[in-house]
């Protein structure tokens, strides 16, 4: 199924960076999607040629709480839209912005202004992604519905959250589980727990890398390293299993909100947990914090009026490409002062390695079963110019995203969850390489799986992620 959409206003971008880079090729090169005109502003704006000749308009530019408002102005009408794949500019201002202005909006994360994922005002609980996102949900319930904003919606967040929808639509097909009503009504959290899955990883794991190897005093990843290390500084957070039986150390549970998930008093980065995925199997992933470990918390639970009956533990478990492991573990190691140089890999990764992001779903009747992309660099550097494999996973969350918000343009403030997965993920599709469903016998502490999900819920226990 392909709609033609009838989107003919301006398109401003706000940064200029591996996402950005990747995302613009990728949309020039749509016939679904007609872009009269792009403007890209950004503070530094460099090897932009390839972009200007194809008539996209540049603004050298950073934008601050008090000339945000302004500088878009000379850009921005009513019906236009606004795709902020910035770092430090307030995704809730330009949100609250676009909704006055009547444009529509997007972004990959929600992103404070500079200095907010830091705040020393702020105490830990405030400095989460949990916290962020319920400054987003107040203001979804301030400007009601309206021009559609589509939030946290690269590949994760964004994405994974549709191929979460999709891992539990194929895994009841394998599990021969009645199936539920196909539409926007599916019940996630009664699939989930029919399915008996008890703990879900968001689990990727980056085996691109570059004979040029990282240096001393030198961070270096396949995307944004001033985004990595924000979120890898926020405290980890989790969404926590109705089936697990001991408070991990250094947890706390927030103040506000439904309290589905909760934080631990350790920057995310530092916290490492067992995962698998199917590019090599078993590894360590580090539990960045991620929008979606808080919405799909919110997705994935049942309560009988406050009582909770059902949750998952779910969180992300992230191998980066082994010099960004390097380059955190030489962070952690400089006490957090951040590398005086940054790479983000891009032409100079070799050939081969491959980007695999997917949910893996587990403690079922099938042990564990991870579904989810398999992109590999020579692929993405095939379809779309400007990308690696990463870059190209989060690009075609942008522009499922963007082509999304012009099919619903009223919908207002709008999530990965409240999107329909099928549509978004067609659109998607041909830049994710692989879709693979596979099916693992690992457990995190080693034991045989058991037959049934009802014997297995000791196996599944948080501590055994965490214990090596
Ligand atoms: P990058 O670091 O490569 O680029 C950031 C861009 O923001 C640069 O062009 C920079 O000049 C610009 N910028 C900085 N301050 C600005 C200001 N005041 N005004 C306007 N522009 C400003 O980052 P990237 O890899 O392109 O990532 C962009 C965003 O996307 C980040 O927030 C990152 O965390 C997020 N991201 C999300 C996903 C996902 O899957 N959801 C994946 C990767 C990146």
């Amino acid at each position: 199924m392909k709609h033609h959409v009838p989107f003919t206003g301006h398109l401003v971008f706000i940064g200029f960076g591996s996402i950005a880079r990747a995302t613009l090729p990728l949309l020039l090169g749509q016939d679904d999607i007609e872009v009269q005109q792009i403007t890209v502003i950004a503070p530094v704006i460099e090897q932009n040629i390839w972009f200007k000749e194809r008539g996209i308009q540049f603004v050298c530019e950073a934008l601050t709480e008090q000339n945000f408002a302004q500088t878009l102005d000379r850009f921005v009408q009513p019906g236009d839209f606004i795709v902020n794949l910035s770092v430090e500019v307030s995704s809730l201002a330009v949100i609250a912005y676009a909704s006055v202005k009547g444009a529509l909006y997007l972004d990959t994360c929600v992103e404070p202004w500079a200095g907010g994922y830091n705040d020393p005002q702020l105490d830990l609980s405030h400095r989460t992604n949990y916290a962020l996102r319920y400054q987003v949900l107040d203001l979804r319930k301030r400007l009601g519905r309206g021009p559609t904003a589509v939030v946290a919606h690269g590949a994760n967040p964004g994405l994974i959250t549709h191929l979460l929808k999709a891992g539990l639509m194929e895994l009841a097909v394998q599990l021969g589980h009645p199936l539920p009503e196909a539409g926007e009504g599916i019940d996630w959290a009664r699939l989930c727990m029919g399915l008996g899955i008890k703990v879900i990883h968001f689990a990727e794991r980056d085996t691109q890398c570059s004979q040029r190897l990282k240096e001393d005093d030198e961070f270096v990843n396949t995307w944004s390293v001033h985004g990595f290390i924000s979120e890898g500084s926020q405290p980890a957070e989790l969404g926590w299993g109705s089936h697990e039986r001991t408070w991990p150390s250094f947890a706390r549970r927030h103040r506000f909100g439904s309290r589905n998930a909760i934080y631990l008093e350790r920057p995310s980065a530092s916290v490492l947990v067992k995962t698998w995925t199917p590019l090599g199997g078993p590894c360590l992933g580090m539990m960045i914090t991620h929008h979606e470990t808080a919405s799909t918390a919110d997705l994935l639970t049942v309560k009988d009026q406050r009582k909770l009956i059902y949750r998952p533990t779910l969180h992300y478990a992230y191998h980066p490409c082994n010099d960004a492991l390097l380059s955190v573990h030489e962070l952690i190691g400089r006490g957090w002062q951040t590398q005086t140089r940054q790479r983000i890999l891009n032409g100079e990764i070799d050939s081969g390695g491959v980007d695999a992001l997917g949910v893996l779903l587990m403690g079922h009747d099938w042990n564990a079963y991870w579904f989810g992309s398999l992109l590999s660099i020579d692929e993405a550097r095939a379809l779309v110019p400007f990308n690696n494999a990463t870059s190209l996973q989060v690009a075609a969350g942008v522009l499922s995203g963007i082509v999304w918000a012009v099919e619903h343009p009223d919908r207002g403030i709008v999530e990965p969850e409240q999107m329909d997965y099928e549509r978004v993920l067609e659109i998607a599709r041909p830049y994710l390489g692989t879709l693979v469903g596979q099916r693992t016998d690992w457990t995190p502490s080693g034991a045989s799986p058991k037959p049934t999900a009802q014997e297995s819920a000791q196996d599944w226990q948080f501590a055994h992620f965490t214990r090596f």
